[in-house]
C-alpha cells in the first residue's frame, strides 16, 4: 500500500512554502478597506483585517493538508465488491477568479477492488480540495484522481453540484450560477449500467440546491 503514497501526495498538489502569512493578509485587507473609501479605524472594522486573515487561513487550509495524515490508516483490505456511495457531502470553496464562495454538495462512489476507505474520510478529501482557490471542474477531477490512486478501485465517480455566488451576487449570468460537474473513471466511464446505477442513486429523493 505504501508505494503509491508519493503519487497520492502529488495528486494532492500541496504547497511546501511554509504556512499562510496572516500578517500580510491583514495588511492587504487594510489596503482594501481604505481603497473602497471606508475607515479602517471605524469600530466595526478595527479587527476586520485580523478576522479575515484568520478566516482565510481556515478556508485555504487545503493546500497544506497531507492526505496521508488525513487518512490516518483508514484504508482496509476487504472482500467487498459492490458499489460504495457517499452522497450529499456539503462543500464550501472559493472561486479562483473572484475569491468569492461557491458551495454545494458532492457525491462520490467507487467500486472496490479489495480495498476500502473509512467512510468519514471521503468528506475530508472533498474538504481538502475545496479549501483552496478553485474551479469546480478541477476540484471534481482532483477528488476522483486521488481516490482512484488511493484505492486502485475498479471505478470512481464524482459529481459536484455547486452554486456560484460570484455569478449570483454580481447579477451576471444568473442562470449560470448553478453548475454540475462530473468525473467518471474505470467502470463508471465504460459501463452505462454502472454509471446509471450511481446517477439513479444520487438523484433519488434529492432536492434541488436552493439559496
Ligand atoms: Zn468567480
Amino acid at each position: 500500500m505504501q508505494q503509491n503514497y508519493d503519487t497520492v501526495r502529488k495528486i494532492a498538489d500541496l504547497f511546501d512554502n511554509g504556512g499562510i502569512d496572516e500578517k500580510e493578509i491583514e495588511k492587504a485587507i487594510t489596503t482594501i478597506i481604505e481603497a473602497v473609501g471606508e475607515d479602517p479605524q471605524r469600530e466595526g472594522l478595527q479587527r476586520t483585517p485580523e478576522r479575515v486573515a484568520s478566516a482565510y487561513s481556515e478556508l485555504l487550509a487545503g493546500y497544506r493538508t497531507d492526505p496521508i495524515e488525513l487518512l490516518n490508516g483508514a484504508l482496509f483490505e476487504v472482500n467487498y465488491d459492490e458499489m460504495v456511495i457517499v452522497r450529499d457531502i456539503e462543500f464550501y470553496s472559493l472561486c479562483e477568479h473572484h475569491m468569492i464562495p461557491f458551495l454545494g454538495r458532492a457525491h462520490v462512489a467507487y467500486l472496490p477492488n479489495g480495498r476500502v476507505i473509512g467512510l468519514s474520510k471521503i468528506p475530508r478529501i472533498v474538504d481538502m480540495f475545496a479549501r483552496r482557490l478553485q474551479v469546480q471542474e478541477r476540484m471534481t477531477q482532483q477528488i476522483a484522481d486521488l481516490i482512484n490512486e488511493l484505492l486502485a478501485p475498479r471505478g470512481v465517480a464524482v459529481v459536484l453540484e455547486g452554486v456560484h455566488l460570484c455569478s449570483m451576487m454580481r447579477g451576471v449570468k444568473k442562470h449560470d450560477a448553478r453548475m454540475t460537474t462530473s468525473s467518471m473513471l474505470g467502470h463508471f466511464r465504460r459501463n452505462m449500467a454502472t454509471r446509471q446505477e450511481f446517477l439513479d442513486n444520487i438523484s433519488r429523493g434529492s432536492t434541488p440546491l436552493r439559496f
